[in-house]
């Protein structure tokens, strides 16, 4: 079944990254090999030291001596595994599995994000017979965690003015914008102290979370504001001491569940307060988190726990905190502009710490969260940390690769492909900071779940995408 796919080079590529471990951070074998497969073809190319890989190709054909093009994907993908599945990527590439309609991985990420994008570029290096302008191939590493190669590459070495990124995930959309963003952490100093009381946990789960990005506008939970509502509703009525509060698993995803600690005076029994808010939880998020609970059990301390003005340190870092949408773009409808998130947040010892992603279309409303965060944080005798975090893509509302590709897309397929900017960061935004003319677009085929071991991609889908790609390549 799997060399039957179309279009079979591509198909031939991709099975042959997959055979190679490539999580972010170790990717070094399959860039290697691709330097390899470059000299192989007599193709010059160069690794630069934190990894990335550039490989040229002269033009052929009509446009043989057309300004060059960028081609860029990403060489790492995110390594994730069914636990059921006893499968370690590190050792291995994923094991790829098609039924003829869908390509996916025995319990993993398949990596099609974005070996896809790989795979394209190097079935187009590997065939002579093409029509293209002169090919400048990039392809960055890690990707996944924080872009560090699209960062750390030196775009001066580029003769491209011009760009295709290959990492989109949805054929027939052309990407043309895209957020920019940072990581805030917010640290607030604790003081624990001994005292008595009645020990009870808190545990919110069942929320279905998310991209902090993608699906910050689509009206789900936070079990971060979630909890922070119950811990001020309690402590309001009664002396509230938190002991151990842990949230979320990463800054970009919104926090799916949480659990805090915490001690109340020996006769208080915060049961039906809790019941009631989880009832107004449920209401409240009825259509988007429907498996939304809230469950309180008793809990026998075994420690210090926070004192009064540390426990109202970490309930004002969970109900002040931004959280969600700020503001939607005025330019494109249903777009998020301006968001936040609170997505991972742990309790030690000696600190409370909040790990924040800030999203903004605009650069300066991106500063404007940070700006509130580390006034948040001041307020609280803490402080706040920036990331340098990356630039946003703004939309260049002349670009003349945008309207071939468009034209491209109608001759094919006879109908024309959307535009579309997106509230998460992408490499795209990394080029066109380090490169102000750059005029550039992100295009691929239909890939659903990634990130995830339920990651699949569209068999025709990626035909589609090809030939879409090469009717480009032509009329450049
Ligand atoms: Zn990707």
């Amino acid at each position: 079944m799997w060399k039957q796919l179309e279009p079979k080079a591509v198909f031939r590529w991709f099975a042959w990254v997959s055979r190679f471990p490539h999580g972010s951070g170790h990717t070094e074998q399959l860039a290697e090999a691709c330097l390899a497969f470059a000299r192989e073809r007599k193709l010059a190319c160069r690794r630069d030291a934190i990894g990335n890989v550039v490989i040229c190709k002269p033009g052929r054909g009509s446009s043989q001596s057309a300004a060059p093009l960028i081609l860029q994907a990403h060489l790492d993908m995110v390594l994730a595994a069914a636990p059921e599945s006893g499968r370690d990527l590190l050792a291995e590439g994923p094991r790829l599995q098609t039924d003829g309609e869908w390509v996916w991985a025995e319990g993993t990420t398949l990596g099609a994000d974005d070996g896809i994008g790989v795979a394209v570029c190097l079935a187009l290096l590997d065939d002579p017979t093409l029509e293209h302008p002169p090919l400048e191939i990039v392809l960055t590493v890690d990707e996944e965690t924080g872009m560090k190669g699209a960062l750390a590459l030196d775009c001066a070495g580029l003769q491209g003015r011009r760009m295709i990124n290959l990492d989109a995930e949805q054929e027939g959309i052309i990407y043309v914008g895209c957020a920019g963003g940072n990581k805030v952490s917010c640290v607030l100093p604790v003081r624990r102290i001994f005292t008595s009381g009645r020990g009870w946990e808190l545990r919110i789960s069942g929320l279905r979370g998310g991209h902090s990005g993608m699906d910050i506008h689509r009206g789900r939970a936070s079990a971060a504001r979630l909890m922070g509502r119950t811990l001020f509703r309690l402590s309001r009525e009664t002396a509230l001491y938190a002991a151990e509060a842990e949230l979320g698993q990463a800054d970009n995803a919104i926090a799916a569940e949480g659990t805090v600690r915490f001690l109340l005076p020996e006769q208080a029994d915060p049961t039906a307060e809790v019941q009631k808010l989880e009832a107004c939880f449920r209401s409240e998020y009825a259509a988007a988190d429907p498996e939304l609970r809230q469950v309180l059990e008793p809990w026998r301390p075994d420690g210090p726990v926070l004192d009064r003005d540390s426990t109202n340190r970490l309930i004002t870092l969970l109900v002040c905190g931004v959280q969600g949408v700020e503001e939607m773009s005025q330019a494109v409808p249903g777009l998020p502009q301006t968001s936040g998130n609170l997505g991972l947040l742990r309790v030690t010892d000696r600190e409370i710490r909040g790990e924040f992603c800030i999203r903004s279309t605009f650069d300066s409303q991106k500063i404007m969260l940070n700006e509130r965060l580390a006034c948040l944080a001041a307020a609280l005798g803490g402080r706040a940390a920036y990331s340098e975090g990356c630039p946003a893509w703004e939309y260049r509302a002349e670009s003349p690769l945008r309207v071939c590709c468009e034209k491209a897309y109608e001759a094919l397929y006879e109908k024309k492909p959307i535009s579309r900017m997106i509230h998460a960061g992408a490499e795209c935004g990394v080029f066109a900071a380090a490169i102000p003319e750059l005029d550039c677009i992100s295009i691929g085929p239909e890939i659903r779940g990634a990130h995830t071991p339920a990651e699949r991609m569209r068999v025709e889908s990626v035909r589609r995408t090809w030939i879409w790609l090469l009717e480009i390549l032509r009329r450049l």
